[in-house]
């Protein structure tokens, strides 16, 4: 269960203090280096018991930019962006 973070990301920094549980990762710890953040997918609980939605998103100025992940708690397709 889990988002993820596209490479339409910006690296802007945005995200990462919003995470309540430390699931995200800046562009220079991303293990798959292609620039963008990351989200841990074992660490991410989608915000469930923090927030109504993903506080992640929330705080993306990038349209698109964090999607769901495949097998999420929320039955969305996997790489539906997350509003
Ligand atoms: S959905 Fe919530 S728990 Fe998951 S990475 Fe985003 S802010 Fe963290
Ligand atoms: S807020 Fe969006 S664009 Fe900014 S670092 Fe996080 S995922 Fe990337």
């Amino acid at each position: 269960m889990a988002v993820k973070i596209t490479d339409l990301c910006i690296a802007c920094g945005g995200c990462i203090d919003e995470c309540p549980v430390g699931a995200i990762v800046d562009d220079s710890d991303n293990p798959e280096n292609n620039g963008a953040y990351y989200v841990y997918p074992d660490k991410c609980v989608e915000c469930e018991g923090h927030h109504s939605t993903p506080a992640c998103a929330s705080a993306c100025p990038t349209d698109g930019c964090i999607v769901w992940a495949e097998g999420n708690k929320r039955g969305k397709g996997a790489g539906t962006p997350v509003a």
